[in-house]
């Protein structure tokens, strides 16, 4: 997960070209920027990984 974020943080967008790139700068000379996904929700992220440990505890038993 935390892999995730870091990588995520490098990751940037042109929007002209509507690419991915490690850049600032785009290789068509447009500035990226970082993307941010419209329906990004933490708390749905977090809610699905409890219930897979829930799960995998109950199963233990
Ligand atoms: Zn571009």
């Amino acid at each position: 997960m935390w892999v995730e974020i870091l990588y995520m943080k490098k990751i940037m967008r042109c929007n002209k070209c509507e690419e991915y790139t490690m850049k600032q700068t785009c290789s068509c000379g447009e500035k990226t920027v970082i993307p941010r996904p419209a329906k990004y929700s933490p708390n749905d992220k977090y809610a699905k990984y409890r219930r897979i440990a829930k799960k995998d505890e109950m199963e233990d038993k």
